[in-house]
């Protein structure tokens, strides 16, 4: 191994609006060496997730900022080269959060075993991995569906929004889909079997495109993206309605507060629920979703789609490629084979 060169992506400087290029470098690194209980891992696949645009910004939240000049971290499926730890072999496939890098040191204990025979190893960090995790708890915990329904889904096309959906029809829900272009909506109609679409990019009413593809109101709304769409969707709210927040990509990379909708009257006079939250929180239930969710993608009940970009120089493209939807399904970067 000594002779390797490890190479890492770190974070340059802080995004001010939308990220670009300029804000990551990509450089040589020296070769982590494993102790005592840790693994060394070539990384073979890297996640790249909106939620760490949040990361970016020198801001509280839920999980730290990313440090400016250290690598970034996020979801790798992985080969074990070395192991200082009896429970790793070489040549394991592995997944955790280590980092946008060739080469990674982990504690065994923050690392899991990936079973290629499964499931491509890919899924680890899409359906089968923290994606899904959130698919499945924020719309069945949260948002509680219940067959005849209408749950609309907005950020349908992307790695949670597929499975959100496809969970929702599995529960027999009528499913309204929004997503930002017509390849993706006949992707959700014809593959997925959602009810009805909604082009945002396109619609020239976008609030009478929503009413009309929800005429009886909405039950669960499953927002993936907030703004403009997620007031949209709230007007039409049904009595008892759930409002999971998920996420709100749309916001993300604004410089200034927006202010929207005043969502409270909606909530009051139907009686209805908005909550948010974090994957983590489910973090003790993990099994029983990967356990489910695996057991309908055996079952061929769920599908999934991956838009994978080639090579590690390209990871920070593939990062901003997230906000102008180049993706449909989960969006990874494919580093070795
Ligand atoms: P996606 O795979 O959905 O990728 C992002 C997609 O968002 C793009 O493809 C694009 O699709 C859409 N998008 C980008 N900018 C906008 C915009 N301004 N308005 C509307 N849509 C936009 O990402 P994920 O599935 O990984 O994540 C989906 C959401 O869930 C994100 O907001 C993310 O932060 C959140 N999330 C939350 C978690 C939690 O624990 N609460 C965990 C994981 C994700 P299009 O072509 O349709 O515009």
């Amino acid at each position: 191994m000594e002779n390797k060169m490890n190479r890492k992506i770190s974070l340059a400087s802080r995004p001010a609006g939308v990220p670009t290029l300029d804000n990551f470098e990509i450089a040589d690194a020296e070769m982590p060496q494993p102790q005592a209980g840790e693994i060394l891992i070539r990384t073979l696949y890297l996640s790249v997730d909106p939620y760490m645009r949040g990361r970016m910004n020198d801001r509280k939240s839920y999980i730290p900022p990313f440090a400016l000049n250290e690598v970034i971290t996020g979801g790798v499926v992985g080969e074990v080269v070395e192991s200082r730890a009896d429970a790793f072999q070489p040549g394991d496939i592995v997944t955790g959060q280590l980092g946008w890098q060739l080469y990674s040191v982990a504690q065994a204990a923050a690392i899991r075993k990936v079973d290629p025979a499964l499931a491509p190893v890919t899924t680890a960090l899409g359906v089968l991995g923290m994606p899904g995790l959130t698919a499945y708890f924020g719309l069945l915990d949260i948002g509680q569906p219940v067959a005849g329904e209408t749950v609309v889904v907005s950020g349908a096309a992307g790695a949670v929004g597929t499975l959100v959906c496809q969970i929702a029809r599995i529960k027999g829900c009528r499913v309204v889909a929004i997503a930002g272009s017509d390849e993706k909506n006949r992707y959700l109609t014809n593959e997925l079997g959602v009810d009805a679409v909604v082009n945002y990019k396109t619609s020239t009413d976008l609030n009478a495109a929503l009413r009309e593809a929800c005429p009886g109101g909405v039950d669960v709304y499953f927002d993936n993206v907030g703004g403009d769409i997620s007031d949209g969707v709230t007007v039409l709210i049904r009595h008892g309605a759930r409002i999971v927040i998920c996420g709100q990509i749309s916001l993300y990379n604004l410089e200034e507060q927006d202010v929207g909708l005043r969502v409270q009257p909606y909530l009051l006079v139907n009686s209805a629920l908005m909550r948010g939250f974090i994957v983590t929180d489910y973090a003790a239930r993990s099994a029983e979703g990967i356990g489910q969710l695996g057991q309908w993608l055996a079952e061929g009940r769920v599908k999934y789609a991956e838009n994978i970009v080639e090579g590690f120089e390209n990871t920070p493209q593939a990062f901003l490629g997230l906000f102008s939807g180049e993706n449909l399904g989960k969006q990874l970067v494919k580093v070795a084979d």
